[in-house]
């Protein structure tokens, strides 16, 4: 192939002075594919870095062709060495289902990938974005949660592995700040849901709507009075997106999510009268930690970023409906051609 062929299949862009290189850990999952297309569209470069253990090429499989888009398989526990301008570290398992498969992996994941990523940052002087979670919160004693709140958290549990080890990253992303000037941003995500969610990544939204489409029963996990509060994906990259763009000042860390909050029974009835399903509940053993309530207070989010969510649970849980009914259609065809 010469150089005049690969040339008129992929034209090369104009140049862009405003664009930036950019590198997303974790860019196949749920999230960082949604942060790659938003980037991807406001005409950044996006280095999508991936080690595949939740993340899926399907989520990707609409920008492949895009010559600003470059997907690495590479593992964030060992070093990283590339040249960007920004870094977003989204890369660790979210589900407790997946995290807990291998909960030694989960810890190296987000303490020996923050180190990575953040001398990577160094070496770059790099801004470099981390997604923390609502889980370094643990069970709050505090309701709503506040960034100031510092948390109910079990260290030797099963959750520990995801909020122990995003609890140091938050503290290695600190230090890499006050120690070497190193410019970050702090995100503290709660629930978040929406379509490029795995099928069977075994969170509540996903469980509960697969559940209603197959007819199958939905599964509560205690008696379902525990509370979230679930934000749509669009208005979570938004807020990703802001914050990274913020100036100097902010660092963080944010709480980003929406703070309506239902009990675990009201979704599954919302997800039900939704999908016009004859699901019947069913009751199983609440997990260990299980944290009995959560919603986010986004004062700081408002103030420092002008950011808030936009997308109802309705509309939200519509959009994520229609995927995953495609999902099904898409498996059975496939299954039907076989
Ligand atoms: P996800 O599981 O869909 O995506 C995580 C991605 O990271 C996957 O593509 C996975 O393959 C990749 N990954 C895992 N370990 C890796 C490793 N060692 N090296 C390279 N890649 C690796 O989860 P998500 O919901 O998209 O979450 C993205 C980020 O946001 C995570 O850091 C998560 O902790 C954080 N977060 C998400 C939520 C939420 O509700 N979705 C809430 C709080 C925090
Ligand atoms: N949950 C449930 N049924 C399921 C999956 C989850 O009742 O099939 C509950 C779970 O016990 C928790 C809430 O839903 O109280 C949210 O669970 P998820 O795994 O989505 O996220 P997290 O617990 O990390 O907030």
């Amino acid at each position: 192939m010469n150089e005049r062929h690969f040339t008129q299949e992929f034209p090369v862009p104009e140049l862009d002075l405003n664009a930036k290189r950019i590198l997303v850990t974790g860019g196949a999952g749920f999230l960082g594919s949604h942060l790659c297309a938003a980037l991807l569209k406001q005409g950044h470069e996006v280095l999508c870095v991936d080690n595949f253990f939740t993340g899926r090429r399907a989520n990707l499989r609409h920008m492949l062709a895009n010559p600003r888009f470059e997907v690495m398989r590479h593992d964030v526990t060992f070093p990283l060495y590339v040249e960007v301008d920004e870094i977003y570290n989204l890369a660790c398992p979210a589900s407790p289902f997946h995290y807990q498969h291998d909960p030694v992996q989960t810890t190296k994941t987000s303490v020996h990938g923050a180190i990575n990523m953040l001398g990577l940052a160094k070496r770059l002087n790099a801004k470099i974005l981390q997604a923390s979670t609502s889980e370094v919160y643990g069970d709050p004693t505090v309701h709503p949660q506040t960034e100031d709140y510092w948390g109910n958290v079990n260290p030797i549990g099963h959750r520990s592995c995801y909020d122990e080890g995003k609890r140091c990253a938050e503290t290695l992303f600190f230090d890499y700040y006050r120690q070497h000037g190193l410019p970050i941003k702090v995100a503290r995500i709660f629930n978040t849901y929406g379509p490029n969610m795995h099928p069977d990544d075994g969170r509540v939204v996903s469980n509960f709507i697969m559940q209603a489409l197959a007819g199958k029963p939905i599964t509560i996990y205690g008696d379902g009075s525990q509370t979230r509060s679930f934000c749509f994906a669009s208005d979570l990259i938004d807020g990703l997106i802001r914050l990274m763009n913020s100036g100097p000042d902010v660092v963080g860390p944010i709480n980003l999510g929406n703070p309506v909050e239902l009990s675990i029974c009201e979704l599954a009835e919302t997800v039900i009268r939704m999908t016009g399903s004859a699901s019947q509940l069913v009751y199983k053993p609440l997990p260990q930690d299980d944290p009995i309530q959560r919603q986010p207070d986004i004062t700081r989010a408002q103030e420092q970023l002008g950011w808030g969510p936009e997308v109802t649970l309705e509309t939200g849980l519509e959009a994520t409906i229609a995927y995953f009914e495609n999902i099904i259609a898409t498996t059975q065809r496939t299954v039907t051609e076989k």
